[in-house]
């Protein structure tokens, strides 16, 4: 099927266009400029921004997938999870082309899109799949025995998300927003072993009763890290000694690297599942890659990563998994279903009314 994918739960404001597991068009237009002065993003600034962008920025989308919107089978949206304000820009454009194109729309989880993106790189995902998805705004690992039906959170963090605590930390050492890229640059030239910062949650987490014992949560926590490197510069600043950045970076980066692998490592050993994909921007980052890489093969676990801009926010990635719906006979959303900025993974699409 030709579908026609729209995002908007950050920053980002995405069309994407796919036939089937084939990459039409992807266009993409950010408005993480207008954050970077108060270091992170701002919901009312991101929503003012999608509604300036959507419009040229779907044209530019069917512009380059060379078709028009007769041409689309169906339409799918981020439902949620996300910043309300966003998401209610890109939900409620995406029911005036439906309504006005007479095309069925699927509200879809932008969790799940992340990985369902990958098939578009790759093709289909295997029936054991575990991904671990870290960006500004989320730090989860999922279990995905189907993409259209059946998707479970096995841990997430409980209070900052991966990427955030790199802009958190980036925004101490004075290094500008968005921290993540500067701090993984910086990381290549300190010694990871300077300082010894905490992981958080290093143990899974018992769930269920003695009798029956439920699967472990596989949860993160990155306030400990982040209060641990705010502590070690007023040290240097209280002994007068010059903050050796570099060596900061790389042993806050080590810190969270290794947190995050071992991990996702032990929810798919848990789990019996033999491919792990990784999702979200902070997938851009070299020693979490590395790490990630070795670990994994280590553990004779598959590791599927996506080029770098299907990892962060899109449009495409929304037009694969709707995609998937289609194909999978999934009904659509219908006309009237609300945005959930919290919405859960295990609802991979918003039901008819
Ligand atoms: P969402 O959470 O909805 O996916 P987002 O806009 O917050 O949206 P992304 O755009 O996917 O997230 O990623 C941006 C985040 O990734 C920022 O927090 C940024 O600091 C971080 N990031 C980007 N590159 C790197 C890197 N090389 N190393 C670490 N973090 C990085
Ligand atoms: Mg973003
Ligand atoms: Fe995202």
């Amino acid at each position: 099927p030709l579908v026609l994918g729209i995002e908007s739960s950050c920053d980002e404001t995405g069309i994407g266009i796919v036939r089937g597991q084939t990459l039409l068009a992807n266009a993409v237009a950010s408005s993480m400029d207008l954050h970077a002065a108060y270091g992170g993003v701002i919901p009312e600034i991101a929503a003012r921004a999608h509604v300036e962008a959507m419009v040229p920025t779907l044209q530019a989308a069917l512009a380059e997938a060379d078709v028009t919107l007769e041409d689309v089978d169906a339409i799918a949206v981020t439902a949620g999870p996300g910043l309300n304000g966003a998401l209610m820009v890109g939900v409620a454009a995406a029911k005036a082309l439906a309504l006005a194109a007479n095309k069925p729309l699927y509200g879809v989880n932008h969790l799940v899109a992340h990985v369902g993106v990958a098939v578009l790189e790759g093709g289909s995902l295997p029936d054991r799949l575990g991904a671990l998805l870290v960006s500004g705004g989320h730090t989860e690992i999922l279990r995905v025995r189907s993409l259209a039906d059946d998707v479970e959170l096995l841990g997430s963090t409980i209070d900052d998300a991966a990427g955030e605590a790199y802009d958190k930390v980036a925004r101490m050492l004075g290094l500008g927003y968005p921290g993540g890229p500067v701090v993984d640059r910086l990381a290549a030239e300190g010694n990871p072993k300077a300082i010894r910062y905490p992981r958080g949650l290093t143990l899974p987490k018992f769930t269920g009763t003695a009798e029956e014992p439920g699967p472990h949560r596989h949860d993160f926590s990155f306030s400990g890290v982040k209060t641990a490197v705010s502590r070690s510069l007023d040290h240097f600043e209280r002994e007068g000694l010059e903050v050796p950045v570099a060596d900061v970076c790389a042993s806050f980066q080590t810190a969270v690297a290794d947190v995050l692998t071992a991990k996702a490592v032990r929810a798919c050993q848990e789990h019996g599942l033999d491919t792990l994909l990784l999702g979200g921007g902070v997938a851009a980052n070299a020693g979490l890659r590395r790490l990630l890489a070795a670990r994994c093969q280590s553990a004779g676990i598959t590791l599927r990563v996506p080029p770098l801009r299907l990892c962060t926010d899109n449009g495409a990635m929304v037009a694969a998994l709707g995609a998937h719906l289609v194909a999978h006979g999934v009904e659509p959303s219908g006309l009237d279903f609300a945005t959930d900025p919290s919405l859960p993974v295990t609802r991979v699409s918003i039901p008819a009314a």
